[in-house]
């Protein structure tokens, strides 16, 4: 891990966050305002709105980290408890600060409130904070300096007003007192082989990050490997960034956090090639996805969602018997598609998949999460066939993706 960083955590109060109701988005933004800054999040809690529960959680928050900001529970109502659970755990008092009442009154007059006691209440504050001001709403944030040079921010709760009293108030505080590590990072994408995989192909291959953090985020069908360390680690990182693509050779399709549809994209616009896509069991997510891809239509000429055999037989012209010998998850039927739809649509490239997403259709001989897709340009047709792990949805998005690699390896010249 990083040393010499301030450590940041947060504690979310809010029984709405524990309930299913609302998703915590205050630990993502805190932890987005924090990356610029060299700095992390590193942890998180939920909370009820409960005086124990708020106490304990920010009681072993301060017995972590340097700093503790607390978010939620400054409202008006009486499940808004943050303030009286922090004055117990501190034993300190809460005290009126009058600017935060005027500008409580202020909006109360403008919004043709009546200034009601629960409403008094929110500018309550604990003795000796710094009264952060809040210009979306009436409760104020407080930063409190605590012994051992602990930190504490007490947060309003609506995402709003948490957004503006963070870029205010807490934003300019850490850039100014917190010890950040730069960090620098490097980011290797990959496509074919899942994250359990990467890793057995990195440990069987001896690969130790040192004084690196290696990490990993997985979505279908790719896989960020992240390498990251202080910016005096320059020339580790430099060596082993280059272990890494040595190891993972062509599973490697990026080497900056990009999308493998992007990727292919532009490789396509420099060679100013074209693609057409034939997808069966994939009921169109490749041409969403290649077509998500802003100036997509500089090489993306279209395609056919072609999932009946007639459709397949007609569209496609994938010979009958072809269908009735092998059946319609097979490679032979792949093959065909890919060369009829790039004929058809007149396109340097042709994909197509066909494959059996489940829950149901399989058989012994092409069980659930059976596919093959294929590639066929002008030179030749290469196909492919893997079984999927998961349900339908993350089947048809591996299959989706690995089509789509099949075509970036033909790009990269590495297949
Ligand atoms: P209020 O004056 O509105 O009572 P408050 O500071 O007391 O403000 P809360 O009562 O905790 O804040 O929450 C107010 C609103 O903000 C609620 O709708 C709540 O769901 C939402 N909210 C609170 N915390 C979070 C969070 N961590 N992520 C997303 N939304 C949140
Ligand atoms: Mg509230």
């Amino acid at each position: 891990m990083l040393r010499f960083m301030t450590t940041v955590e947060l504690v979310a109060t809010g029984s709405e966050l524990l309930n299913g109701r609302t998703v915590n988005t205050h630990a993502q933004r805190l932890a987005r305002a924090l990356m610029p800054l060299g700095l992390r999040l590193s942890r998180e809690t939920s909370v009820p709105d409960d005086r124990a529960a708020i106490a304990d959680a920010v009681r072993g928050a301060l017995g972590r980290a340097e700093v503790v900001v607390v978010t939620g529970g400054l409202g008006p109502t009486a499940d808004d408890v943050t303030r009286e659970a922090l004055a117990d755990l501190l034993h300190t008092k809460l005290t009126l600060d009058e600017p935060s009442l005027d500008h409580i009154r202020r909006r109360c007059e403008q919004y043709g409130q009546m200034l009601t006691d629960s409403r008094r209440r929110q500018a309550l504050v604990l003795e000796g904070a710094a009264v952060l001001s809040n210009r979306i709403g009436a409760a104020p944030g407080e930063r409190l300096e605590l012994e051992g040079g602990r930190t504490l921010f007490l947060l309003p709760g609506p995402p709003r007003e948490f957004e503006a009293v963070l870029a205010d108030h807490v934003v300019p505080w850490l850039r100014e007192h917190a010890a950040a590590a730069p960090i620098v990072e490097h980011v290797v994408m990959v496509c074919g082989p899942g994250e359990s995989d990467v890793i057995e192909r990195l440990s069987a291959a001896g690969f130790e990050p040192g004084p690196l953090d290696l990490a990993y985020c997985a979505a279908p069908g790719q896989l960020e490997v992240r390498l990251t360390g202080s910016a005096d680690v320059g020339p580790a990182l430099a060596e082993r960034a280059r272990r890494l693509r040595e190891i993972l050779g062509s599973d490697v399709y990026a080497e900056a956090r990009e999308d493998l549809v992007a990727v292919v994209g532009r490789l396509l616009a420099e060679r100013g090639a074209t693609v057409a896509v034939a997808e069966s069991c994939t009921g169109g997510w490749i041409m969403q996805r290649l077509t998500s891809v802003p100036g997509s239509s500089a090489w993306f000429r279209g395609g056919v969602v072609a999932y009946a055999n007639d459709v397949k037989s007609r569209w496609l012209e994938v010979p009958e018997t072809l269908l009735r010998e092998h059946g319609a998850v097979s490679e032979p039927v792949a093959r065909a598609m890919a060369a009829a739809v790039r004929a058809r649509f007149a396109a340097d490239y042709g994909l197509a998949t066909t494959g059996v997403a489940g829950p149901t259709g399989g058989t012994p001989e092409h069980p659930v999460g059976w596919v093959w897709w294929a590639l066929a340009d002008g030179r030749d047709t290469v196909a492919r066939s893997r079984r999927f792990a998961g349900d339908r949805e993350l089947v048809r998005q591996w299959a989706a993706q690995s089509t789509v690699d099949l075509l970036r390896r033909r790009l990269q010249g590495v297949l």
